[in-house]
């Protein structure tokens, strides 16, 4: 981060410089015969004749044929016999002080690089098949399908990380993990939904389900193809139950925050939005369910007419998954 940002800073300070280093140099003490574009003495390494001054590129260029060519930070040290910081210092003071801001990418690593990552991820997984751990983590749940959507793979072992005290990402561990592809309104993958599982049930870890990289923004799981209808829920394993239940196509916004973002599709006349009821605490579940169907409502103007139905578990504290569970028990107990 110190680098980026000093490197941020030289960059600016030549930008600045450009084409006004003759100036510069001559301002800053630099002796007027080093900068008459004639042959002479070499600051840097002496002789009689070996050196000129060119500006050539408006970057303060020289020549010389006895210790190469250089810019006006180089001469300048030379001229001053002084370090390269004083020099960035004393040329920074003349172009005007400049404030870098801080970079994004000194603070998040930069988009493609996470792209690429999501890629490598999701390619060293494969598609969920039965008795593999992501069957197993939803079979155990009652949400186990014959054949699962191919947006959700398993990935054998993924690198399980924790930030720590000073904020940086360490590895902890590997896991099996059940990876899910959020796709954007173009239907290219932005990123990746990632749950850590052990010994066929969730890992009990503070954060074992993660997105790979922040701001999904309107994106889903598109568990389901969307027809003229659709369903929404908030995670996937309730997704996954809503589908088992009505047989509806599901996407998943993942997070209450995403919901009310939700990008759907025009030929969706029909859309059900399937919600947790947070009323045990916050009410997000509620709240943004019912800001994406306000939503839906008002771009009736743009979109034409569409049917919205929020649904919303009996209990306080359930999520359609406990529902189905609930249920299939229930059935099970009657048989
Ligand atoms: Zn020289």
């Amino acid at each position: 981060m110190q680098n980026l940002e000093y490197a941020a800073r030289v960059d600016e300070v030549k930008r600045r410089a450009h084409g006004r280093w003759t100036e510069i140099l001559g301002s800053l003490g630099v002796e007027e015969r080093i900068l008459k574009k004639r042959n002479g003495p070499c600051p840097l390494c002496g002789g009689t004749d070996r050196f000129q001054y060119t500006d050539k590129f408006g970057e303060g260029n020289y020549h010389c044929r006895s210790c190469g060519a250089g810019g006006g930070f180089k001469l300048l040290q030379a001229a001053k016999g002084i370090d390269f910081n004083t020099a960035l210092r004393e040329v920074e003071q003349c172009v005007g002080a400049t404030v870098v801001p801080r970079p994004a990418v000194a603070t998040e690593p930069p988009a493609e690089r996470m792209k690429k990552l999501a890629q490598r991820i999701w390619e060293e997984a494969r598609p969920v098949s039965a008795g593999d751990e992501v069957d197993r983590y939803l079979g155990g749940r009652g949400l186990a399908l014959s054949v699962y959507p191919r947006v959700l793979r398993f990935h054998p072992s993924l690198g399980y990380f924790q930030k720590d005290g000073e904020g940086k990402s360490r590895k902890l561990a590997e896991y099996p993990a059940m990876l899910a592809c959020i796709q954007g309104p173009d239907g290219h993958g932005v990123t990746l939904h990632r749950t850590y599982l052990k010994d066929g049930c969730k890992l009990v870890a503070p954060d074992a389900k993660k997105v790979l990289s922040a701001g999904i923004n309107g994106a889903a799981v598109r568990l389901f193809d969307a027809t003229d209808e659709l369903a929404i829920s908030e995670g996937i394993e309730t997704g996954l139950a809503v589908h088992l239940a009505t047989a509806k196509p599901v996407w998943a916004g993942l997070s209450a925050g995403n919901l009310e973002k939700l990008w759907l599709p025009e030929s969706v006349r029909r859309i059900c939005v399937y919600t947790d009821n947070d009323a045990d605490g916050d009410f997000d579940g509620q709240a943004f369910a019912f800001a994406l169907a306000r939503r839906l409502k008002k771009e009736e103007k743009q979109t034409g007419p569409r049917e919205v139905q929020v649904f919303l578990p009996k209990q306080a504290g359930m999520d359609w998954a406990d529902v189905w569970q609930a249920r299939r028990q229930t059935l099970a107990r009657a048989e």
